[in-house]
């Protein structure tokens, strides 16, 4: 902005006056800001409330003894009949809001009001292929810019002020199955993302742009055998990365349509310089016929943020068979073992296990159970590799057109999928949104074709208990232990938020945002949206106020995928609503 609207005639000041606001603050977010994203308390620039995404908020104005005073102070509609899942979390910056809809849609609001700025809305051609509802999980912010990727497999940069594109860049061909769901991540300014379409035979990659000006600065696949590339000045350096030898966890050509996509984005860890991203199912889903450990799927990868190179990995569940991925977020967090402090992260996985590795390393520290009920393992080795129930593998068809049916919890949509989890500094637990549910499953004779769904495997999800599929579960990850537990009807698919204040938020597709104490997991607060809450809460301060904000409306791959599961919940109303909250000042009751 170069005008600060002083001089202006009296009929254009109120205009001039919001265009200097914007100005005088000089909007243009920046390296250090992103860094420093999660002890900032009055924006929130990262997805994750800061790249470590521990999702923890050090405000406590709003806490467990005043959080009945909460109030909603505005929603806003997401329009249009395009009402779908909603998992976006949203941007602070300056007073405005930035969040994504369904269909590739963006938003700019003024966060005080609600009040809506621009739009914009991607057009998606006919003919994407996203696996499990027309989602989205968020922007970036960087500099003057919104950034997104679309279900057409494209990153877009927004201009702040007016949501005009800046540049477009096609990261991958959305005609042989890949699109984009993830909130990209920006590190020393490079934008970073992952790729979705596992179930349509694409080879995953995770992808660095200039987020200046959208050139590819490296790409590194995820499925071993394919080679990483860095480009310097547009040119690509010749020698590529390598990613392994290829053939030697695949068998034959399989590696050239092996899945493993990032499609839920990473986070990094600034006290090792990595990324940390997690990779999806190998395809297809039919291991047998793919032996062999099939990496770099199922697995979680440090990887360095200049060119792309895999500094390690650790593979949750090795030649996996029942599309459990390994995409869930890996957490950086410390603790103190004997005086000494451990550079960890944590992560809980579809599998039903939840991992504690050395982040520095990748090594298995420990690992346990964090639902009910696990039947296709048997436990964990020392290094962290499943024991497998080979009776629970579902059988070979071989020549038949359907192999033996087992019946294996979790079910393939996870002990925990996509619904981020948070980290509390204060109490050391992890806050888990989890499911706990079963399946059918088989295999089937399946070959690649462009385009086309890749599983060779079929499924039932069924519910394991009649009175809750959900589970909040607040989890020590230095034992183990689960120090509280909150049963919920139907699956739970919404992210977590902690907060110094004691609480713990998270959303059900009942329609409800909630909030629980953190130590005791009582639920002190709850507030009917009207569509299921499957986005991701966000608290921010505001003129010297506490707000917070949740989208709501119901979709996801549970209605898509779930089985009789999705009978369950089938009668929920969809929606497409962002509501947000504040703790008014005068309400503000003394701790
Ligand atoms: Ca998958």
């Amino acid at each position: 902005m170069k005008h600060t609207g002083l001089r202006k005639p009296f009929a254009l000041t109120a205009l001039c006056a919001a265009v200097a606001m914007s100005s005088l603050h000089a909007w243009a977010v920046t390296d250090q800001e992103i860094l420093n994203d999660a002890k900032s308390t009055d924006q929130i620039v990262t997805n994750g409330l800061g790249l470590q995404g521990q999702r923890y908020s050090t405000l406590d104005t709003l806490n467990t003894n005043n959080i009945n005073q909460l109030r909603p102070v505005w929603g806003f509609s997401l329009g249009g009949e395009k009402q779908r899942g909603q998992e976006a979390q949203p941007l602070i910056k300056d007073g405005v809001m930035y969040i994504t809809g369904s269909y590739s849609r963006v938003y700019a609001l003024d966060a005080r009001t609600g009040k809506e700025l621009w739009q914009y809305d991607a057009r998606l051609p006919d003919g994407i292929m996203p696996c499990c509802d027309v989602i989205n999980r968020g922007v970036a912010l960087y500099g003057d810019l919104v950034i997104f990727g679309t279900l057409d497999a494209k990153l877009v940069a927004l201009n702040k002020d007016t949501g005009k594109v800046v540049w477009k860049k096609t990261v991958a061909d959305y005609k042989a199955g890949y699109s984009l769901t993830a909130a990209p991540l920006v590190v020393n300014g490079k934008l970073i993302t992952g790729v979705s379409g596992g179930e349509f035979g694409v080879v995953g990659k995770i992808e660095a742009y200039d987020a200046k000006n959208g050139e590819l600065l490296w790409t590194r696949p995820t499925v071993e055998g394919h080679m990483g590339y860095v480009w310097k000045d547009g040119k690509k350096v010749e020698s590529g990365i390598s990613g392994g030898e290829a053939g030697k966890t695949w068998p034959g050509d399989l590696w050239k349509t092996g899945g493993a996509a990032p499609w839920l984005g990473g986070y990094y860890d600034p006290d090792t310089d990595s990324l940390l991203f997690g990779t999806g199912n190998p395809a297809p889903w039919n291991s047998h016929l793919r032996p062999g450990d099939n990496l770099y799927s199922s697995s979680r990868l440090a990887l360095d943020p200049n060119d792309g190179s895999i500094k390690w990995h650790f593979q949750s569940t090795p030649h996996d068979g029942w599309d459990f991925d390994g995409v869930n977020e890996l957490i950086s967090f410390d603790y103190k073992d004997g005086g000494k402090t451990i550079k960890a992260a944590g992560t809980a996985d579809r599998n039903g296990f939840f991992y504690v590795l050395d982040r520095t390393n990748g090594k298995f520290i420990r690992g346990f159970p964090f639902v009910d009920k696990i039947t296709w393992a048997k436990g964990l080795d020392k290094t962290g590799r499943p024991i497998y129930d080979e009776a629970h593998r579902p059988g070979n068809p071989a020549d038949a057109d359907k192999g033996k049916s087992v019946f294996v919890a979790p079910s393939f949509l996870g002990g925990k999928n996509w619904m981020p989890m948070a980290y509390s500094q204060d109490t050391g637990l992890f806050y888990v949104p989890s499911n706990e549910w079963g399946m059918d499953i088989w295999n089937e004779g399946v070959s690649y074709k462009k385009g086309a769904a890749y599983l060779g495997a079929g499924f039932t999800i069924k519910p394991l208990n009649d009175d809750f599929i959900g589970v909040l579960r607040a989890i020590d990850p230095k034992t183990g232990k689960e120090v509280w537990r909150y049963n919920n009807y139907a699956p739970l698919w919404g992210g977590v938020l902690a907060t110094k204040g004691n609480l713990v938020f998270t959303g059900n597709p009942e329609g409800y945002l909630m909030a629980f104490d953190a130590k005791t997991g009582k639920k002190v607060y709850e507030f009917n949206t009207g569509s299921g809450v499957i986005g991701s809460p966000v608290t921010w301060e505001m003129d010297g106020e506490q707000y917070v904000s949740v989208l709501s409306g119901w979709g996801g791959a549970v209605p898509l995928w779930g089985g009789e599961v999705a009978k369950r919940v089938k009668d929920f109303n969809q929606g497409g609503m962002v509501w947000t909250f504040k703790l008014p000042k005068d309400l503000v009751a003394k701790r």
